[in-house]
């Protein structure tokens, strides 16, 4: 029913020369992982070009970090969907809780940015996920859903959007919640997806995203309703996330 989906956000790193290290993610991308789960990479901007052109024929999805929900015009430094798929990318991040925090990006363009995605052909990675303060008030949960409500886009189907529950205080921080707490998380946004679109928010997949790394890999993709990862940091090491991948 859900492809398990391994996504690498190489956030704000990376030069021509690592295309080097790309080359070593297609070279162990065979076929016995390639049958099991789907790999994409999501270099900076300055990148998405190279990595599509190194990456043809290889299966393995390039995609960007972020898009301007307009189709072109004056957002000097912004990049669209459409320029995006010109490059040659699949897919693009939408909504990551550093646009959010550093950026002050809201639900409201986030979902903006899922539509986009969607108009020029590519996968949307929404990404939704509470704060540590959220959580010890008990309020994950309901966060959750209003960011679900604010930011998940009318026409959503398993084939233009996935999710990405990323705890914030997970992010880059070494920590992960528990897998009764991610457990939890995923369940709920099961639920949600299945009211609001019936049979087709089956096919939509929830990554997890937080600190994911080989040695805790196993364990949180072996949760419930957990269809792949988010990566970050171990996602710029072809042997760290192959080994992530390989976990299928
Ligand atoms: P880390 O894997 O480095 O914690 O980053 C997670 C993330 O933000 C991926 O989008």
């Amino acid at each position: 029913l859900r492809t398990p989906l391994v996504v690498g956000n190489w956030k704000m790193n990376g030069l021509k020369a690592s295309a080097a290290e790309l080359g070593r993610m297609i070279e162990g991308y065979g076929p016995e992982l390639r049958w099991k789960v789907q790999m994409a990479v999501c270099p900076p901007a300055t990148l998405i070009q190279t990595f599509c052109v190194v990456a043809l024929g290889s299966r393995i999805w390039i995609g960007a970090q972020d898009c301007n929900a307009q189709q072109s015009g004056a957002f000097t430094g912004d990049i669209s969907a459409e320029m995006i798929a010109d490059c040659g990318g699949g897919l693009v991040i939408v909504g990551h809780s550093e646009r959010r925090t550093i950026y002050a990006e809201t639900d409201a363009e986030a979902r903006a940015k899922a539509e986009a995605a969607r108009r020029a052909g590519l996968v949307a990675v929404l990404c939704i996920g509470e704060t540590e303060a959220e959580r010890l008030d008990g309020r994950a949960i309901a966060v959750i859903d209003s960011q679900l409500s604010g930011s998940v886009p009318d026409g959503a189907t398993g084939s233009n959007l996935v999710l990405a529950y990323e705890p914030v205080w997970a992010i880059g921080s070494g920590r992960t919640p528990t897998t009764a707490e991610i457990a939890e998380v995923h369940g709920h946004i099961r639920k949600w997806l299945d009211r609001r679109f019936g049979k087709e928010g089956e096919r939509i997949r929830i990554l997890y995203g937080g600190s994911v790394k080989p040695a805790n890999a196993v364990e949180i993709l072996a949760i419930d309703n957990v269809d792949g990862a988010l990566v970050g940091g171990a996602s710029l090491k072809a042997a760290d996330f192959l080994a992530i991948a390989a976990t299928y």
